[in-house]
């Protein structure tokens, strides 16, 4: 896949699918840590001598121009951080937008309005890509929150320009969670968690051949336990997976991969609950009550799976975190990932979110910025938005 330092761009109008994606409330922005993560991409290429136009969506207009996913705000704080002029485009294709794209000088920045208010770009529209194409002779993909998408601005577009290749964010994440599946240290640990089996099994499955020990924690648990008669109260269990959970742990044991399950838990009658009615190891876990926790021992155990490890992947909270008297099994694992020497890899939005509020982002070799994206990756799928760059 080419990337951007491959790519001659003096003089030319480059076109950046970014993900500026920000939370904004009446028109402020709540975090602005997407628009900053975009900078030294916008920056090299402005540094080039190129002319630079950006792209990307805001939440889900379905098509419809809401204004209050405009991306107008985005235009305002990226000029702040750039420290030079960032236009604001009325559209993200049309003559205007066309015009103010072919009078761009080199070190000029036009932003475009939110892809998502016309409805060719999630269909991937052969018209809506050309006329997006025709905004620019490179093609910068950045945006790898969206490339397991075949949207107009990240497949269609790539057919209308001269050159495309990888930005600095998108070639962070390819050459980070490459590293992982094609080259990884060992011993690997691959950690799964978070609230559903059917989300991550994928992964589990694609992972068999390359890890050396599995850690699976949070909701997805029960159904694992299940699988092996332990009763798990009136916890969440896909009653429809128990079978594959059965099968994959012991596809893992045929293949020598040690699979890790939690030993102990805290519970309650309601997710809500102000505090744990207690902590139980698994063959006690009261039948009107749901594990919401992983318990000290499957903490200390869990530690214990990790402190030798040379690459880790880890996605998923280990329990129901948003509520304080869940959330130590979760901040838990957070420290001892933050503690391995070696590769650590973390991705998932709730994941993602809990390793910003333990303070431990520094912590951690990398943090992917994809949600569906990073597991479609880690599922070995083909992504369409790296095929379309030529892989
Ligand atoms: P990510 O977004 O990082 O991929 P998921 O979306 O798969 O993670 O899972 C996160 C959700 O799982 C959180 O909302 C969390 O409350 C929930 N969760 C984890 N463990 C439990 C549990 N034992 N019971 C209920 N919910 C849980
Ligand atoms: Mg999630």
């Amino acid at each position: 896949m080419p990337y951007l330092d491959q790519i001659q761009l003096r003089g030319k109008r480059v076109l950046v699918r970014s993900d500026l994606n920000v939370p904004i409330d009446q028109g402020t922005i709540r975090d602005d840590n997407r628009i900053r993560a975009s900078v030294p991409t916008y920056e090299h290429i402005l540094n080039q001598g190129a002319a630079l136009v950006i792209c990307s969506h805001m939440g889900k207009p379905k098509g419809d121009k809401d204004p209050s996913l405009s991306l107008r705000p985005v235009a305002d704080r990226l000029q702040e951080l750039l420290g030079r002029k960032v236009k604001m485009a009325p559209d993200c294709v049309g003559d205007e937008v066309k015009s103010m794209a072919d009078a761009l000088q080199p070190g000029q920045v036009l932003l475009l309005e939110n892809l998502r208010f016309h409805s060719g770009e999630t269909k991937n529209d052969p018209e809506f890509s050309r006329q997006l194409g025709s905004l620019a002779e490179v093609y910068v993909d950045d945006a790898f929150g969206v490339v397991h998408r075949a949207h107009a601005s990240v497949v269609g577009v790539t057919e209308h320009v001269d050159s495309a290749c990888a930005g600095l964010l998108l070639q962070k994440e390819v050459e980070y969670l490459g590293k992982a599946m094609a080259d990884p240290d060992h011993p690997f640990v691959l950690v799964a968690g978070g609230a559903k089996v059917s989300t991550k099994l994928g992964i589990l499955t694609n992972l068999l051949d390359t890890v050396d020990r599995i850690i699976v924690g949070g909701a997805m648990a029960n159904t694992f336990l299940r699988s092996m008669g332990v009763q798990v109260g009136s916890s969440k269990v896909e009653e429809d997976l128990i079978d594959q959970a059965l099968q994959t742990m012991q596809t893992a044991r045929s293949k020598g991969v040690s699979f890790y399950l939690p030993v102990d838990c805290l519970t309650a009658a309601d997710i809500k609950a102000a505090q744990p009615s207690g902590v139980f190891p698994f063959q006690d876990v009261p039948r009107e009550e749901m594990i919401l926790d992983i318990g000290p021992a499957t903490h200390t155990l869990f530690a214990e799976v990790l402190r030798d490890a040379k690459t880790v992947v880890w996605n998923g909270p280990m329990g129901a975190f948003e509520n304080p008297s869940f959330s130590q099994g979760s901040v838990g694992l957070a420290q001892s990932v933050a503690k391995v020497d070696g590769l650590t890899i973390v991705g998932g939005g709730d994941t993602d979110a809990l390793v910003h509020t333990c303070g431990l982002v520094d912590s951690m070799s990398f943090i992917s910025t994809g949600g569906g994206s990073f597991l479609e990756f880690l599922e070995g799928k083909k992504l369409p938005g790296i095929q379309a760059l030529g892989l």
